[in-house]
């Protein structure tokens, strides 16, 4: 401000000086002429000050941080810190702008849906996941209100309630009765009379509920029938006075169902252990010609005791002789489990005097399969996506009598999901059927 003043001050004086050797030169009154020429100064310092300042202003009014006038003096100082003041300005504005869109990218990358409603519970934003779940538009919906778009009774009697605690489970957007979609909506206040809708697929969480559900109420049930026979046997050995043949055969009965009692405890306890436990080593072998043995000599003990002296199965196991040194990678008593398994089914479900047929090859992918065929009563077609399914059975009573458990086939499935492997199933009502283990390339060897 001095300098200023020490600007306005000389350019007086030189004015003054100015006007004085005028008036020297020219014989005039000289002080007229001092005073004429500061007066021009002043007047002349007054329009170039205010030009500068018109300057500033227009800049300063534009806010064009490109476009600050380049000015010395007290305008200069003042257009510098305004370009200062301006630039800090900015910089703040575009990190606020960075945090919003890191902020929003962030929810847009959430797994869980999120829209935000204003106070007329109208869309001021959602993210694509919420979208997808509620069938809006993150876009076309925006200022739409939220209940013209989704019209759900459901939502709608949630919608209504002053203060939800939990959560709303709805049909989603994608909803079909062959694929359902269950949706979690969860309100929540904010600021002034705002609104969060937290959105989550539930699907497969029902599903898992429902699964565990089945589940139990499967064990139950498969428990409840052996315990149930049980008891009455135990009721007619206490209250009956049976000579001794009859004790032996009751008591040979309450045996039987103990065995299957024990089939299916241990059955759950390998699909229990085989959901639990972690990934097979891979640098534990199983000679496939153990392997084979080892279910051939199962089938043939179980086709004598289900013949009980009658005829009983043709069976054959075949080796192609250039896989004699073949290896299996993985958990040798899985991988035997899960042969063991089909063969003893094959041998269960096919009638005595039928075919069994269990051969090794390579395929032309270089995978190795073991398939196990026989020329029993064979499935319908539409029963065959279901088989591996715990307790699934085509024909209960059979697999019942001839101690099954219905878990069979989903170990079957585990042990070969596990091993990188897969169990190809075909078959054809009255001609017979055809599991197949299919192992890749990466999890069988051949020893030199
Ligand atoms: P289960 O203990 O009842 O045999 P599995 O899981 O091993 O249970 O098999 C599921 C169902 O698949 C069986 O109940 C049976 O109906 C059918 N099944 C399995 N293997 C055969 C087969 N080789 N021939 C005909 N049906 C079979």
């Amino acid at each position: 401000m001095i300098s200023r003043f020490l600007s306005f001050l000389s350019l007086l004086v030189f004015g003054s000086a100015i006007g004085y050797v005028w008036a020297v030169i020219g014989e005039k009154q000289q002080s007229l002429y001092l005073l004429i020429g500061a007066l021009l100064a002043g007047l002349f310092w007054v329009l170039v000050d205010a030009w500068r300042g018109y300057c500033v202003r227009s800049w300063l009014r534009q806010g064009d941080l490109a476009m600050a006038p380049q000015m010395s003096g007290w305008w200069g100082v003042l257009s510098d810190r305004a370009r200062k003041l301006l630039r800090d300005r900015e910089r703040r504005i575009a990190a606020g702008e960075q945090r919003l869109k890191d902020f929003l990218s962030a929810i847009q990358a959430s797994p869980n849906g999120v829209v935000m409603l204003d106070a007329n519970a109208q869309i001021e934003w959602s993210n694509q996941t919420a979208a997808t779940h509620l069938g809006i538009h993150p876009e076309r919906d925006l200022m739409q209100r939220v209940g013209n778009l989704l019209r759900d009774p459901v939502f709608a009697a949630y919608m209504a309630l002053e203060q939800p605690v939990e959560p709303v489970v709805m049909a989603g957007h994608r909803h079909r009765v062959s694929r359902p979609v269950r949706i979690s909506v969860q309100r929540h206040r904010y600021g002034e009379g705002k609104q969060l809708l937290l959105t989550r697929d539930v699907t497969m969480l029902e599903q898992a509920e429902a699964m565990r559900r089945d589940f139990v109420a499967n064990v139950s049930h498969e428990i409840r029938t052996p315990l149930t026979v049980m008891s009455g046997f135990v009721e007619t050995l206490q209250t009956l006075d049976l000579n001794a043949e009859e004790q032996q055969r009751y008591l040979a009965l309450m045996a039987m169902q103990a065995v299957r009692m024990q089939g299916l405890v241990e059955d759950l306890l390998t699909l229990s252990r085989l959901e639990g436990s972690p990934a097979p080593n891979f640098a534990n072998t199983l000679p496939l010609t153990s392997l084979l043995a080892a279910c051939e000599s199962e089938a043939r003990g179980l086709s004598d005791t289900i013949a009980n002296g009658a005829q009983t199965h043709l069976i054959q196991f075949e080796i192609n002789p250039s896989l004699d040194h073949a290896m299996l990678m993985g958990e040798p008593r899985e991988l035997q489990s899960a042969l063991s398994n089909l063969v003893t089914n094959a041998v269960r479900y096919t009638p005595a005097g039928g075919r069994i047929d269990v051969s090794a090859a390579q395929e032309a992918d270089a995978s190795l399969s073991i398939a196990v065929r026989d020329t029993g009563a064979g499935i319908a077609a539409e029963h065959l996506p279901r088989l591996t399914e715990r307790f699934y059975r085509v024909d209960r009573s059979r697999s019942r009598e001839s101690g099954g458990t219905g878990l069979g086939l989903a170990i079957v499935k585990h042990v070969m999901q596990r091993h990188g492997g897969n169990l190809l199933i075909t078959s054809e009502l009255e001609q017979g059927s055809c599991f197949k283990l299919i192992f890749p390339a990466s999890r069988w060897r051949i020893t030199p």
